[in-house]
């Protein structure tokens, strides 16, 4: 398992103090008034002066608590315990030397500053621990001299030995939270993956759903809501389109108009709702009747429009001859009424009768006009005269 730093620890760190100071420092508190005892028995035993309890009062009592009080007041507390764990290493490293490398308390200094480091800095950590330890002592050698005292008493490595024993189970224990706190970080960091996603996939549904209403907005603009068909709008744009395209590829391109006869007398004779049904059923014969490619449009009031691109003009004709036919034969039923109407159709085609949209609409308007003249149900083709 990595317990290195990261970043984000750092920057935590810099905002309130770290949750591994606080726990340095209970660690370091302990231990080290455990080595004040120890060391202590030691220096009784060896008879060492007033000077030298007041420094190991000083390294061992209160430097704990100042080094904590110091890294609570600075920003990056985190930063700050980690040179700390360095100098640890050091200053014990000094008392090695200075007390002459009494082997129990020497060692048990050194693997408790080792272990520390190594459970927060992994290798470098020791490797840290250890270059401070002796380059402590080298400091204190190269000051006052090389003294080589290994003897302690019984007492002394007796209250190593505890005091050792304590601080690993301690670093223990310090381990195991750690692991809690990873463990449960891990299932909240799950749990907030599962609220993300739940939460994007609803993004995603309502994101469908507007694009949806707005596919049908998009879709009403263009549509005539009675019939459904194009609406005049839709027609202007296309013809505009499709006889471009038709210019392009040298196709021919058609285009009927179709008004319904005596329309009029239909609203006057049954009602207007009645008309409209008319309009309706005509709107849906239309659109059945038109084929892939082809554009059919409500061009107002009884008007409709089926723009027709790829088509002879005699496959107009014949087309628009059925749809004549068709709408003749039928019966409309519209509640207690059955209404038989008839329509005339005005066909005029690209390029033998226009080459612009108006030109174009003009004169199956036009024919239109002369299949109303020539006595209503029937289809005209434009003709020039
Ligand atoms: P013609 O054979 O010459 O075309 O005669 P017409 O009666 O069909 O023509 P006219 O232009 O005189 O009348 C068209 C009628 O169409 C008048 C109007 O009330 C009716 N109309 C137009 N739009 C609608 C509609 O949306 N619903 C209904 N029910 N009638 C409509
Ligand atoms: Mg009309
Ligand atoms: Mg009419």
């Amino acid at each position: 398992m990595d317990f290195s730093l990261s970043p984000d620890d750092h920057a935590l760190s810099a905002t309130k103090v770290h949750w591994l100071v606080r726990s340095n420092y209970l660690i370091r508190a302990t231990s080290f008034a455990a080595l004040f005892v120890a060391i202590g028995m030691h220096m009784l035993e060896q008879g060492y002066g007033a000077v030298a309890w007041g420094l190991l009062a000083l390294q061992f009592l209160a430097y704990p608590h100042l080094v904590f009080r110091h890294a609570r007041s600075v920003r990056d507390s985190l930063r700050t315990e980690l040179f700390f764990l360095t100098l640890d290493a050091l200053l014990v490293g000094i008392w090695a030397a200075a007390l002459g490398f009494p082997t129990w308390i020497a060692f048990t200094m050194f693997i408790g500053c080792a272990l520390n480091n190594a459970t927060i800095q992994g290798w470098r950590g020791m490797l840290t621990a250890f270059l401070a330890y002796f380059g402590g002592a080298l400091l204190w050698v190269i000051g006052a001299g090389f003294r080589h005292a290994p003897d302690t008493g019984f007492s002394s490595v007796a209250l190593c030995m505890v005091g050792l024993t304590i601080y690993v189970l301690g670093v223990g224990n310090v381990t195991f939270i750690r692991n809690h706190k990873l463990r449960d970080t891990r299932k909240t960091l799950r749990q907030r993956e599962q609220t993300l996603l739940k939460a994007n996939l609803e993004l995603e549904a309502r994101l469908s759903n507007i694009q949806r209403l707005q596919a049908e907005l998009q879709d009403q603009a263009i549509r005539d809501p009675l019939t459904g068909l194009y609406n005049r709008r839709y027609f202007n744009e296309t013809l505009e389109r499709e006889l471009a395209r038709a210019q392009r590829d040298t196709s021919s391109l058609c285009l009927m108009m179709i008004d319904l006869d005596h329309f009029k007398q239909v609203n006057d004779t049954h009602g207007h709702p009645a008309g409209d049904e008319i309009l309706r059923l005509f709107g849906a014969m239309l659109r059945a009747n038109a084929r892939a490619g082809d554009i059919p449009c409500r061009y107002g009031g009884e008007e409709f429009l089926l723009l027709m691109p790829k088509i002879p003009l005699e496959s107009a004709r014949q087309r628009a001859e059925q749809l004549r036919a068709e709408f003749a034969a039928r019966v409309a039923q519209v509640g207690e009424y059955s209404i038989q109407a008839t329509l005339s159709i005005g066909i005029a085609a690209y390029p033998e009768h226009g080459d612009t949209p108006d030109v174009l609409t003009q004169a199956a308007d036009l024919a239109l006009y002369l299949a109303k003249q020539e006595g209503r149900n029937r289809v005209a083709v434009f003709a020039a005269s």
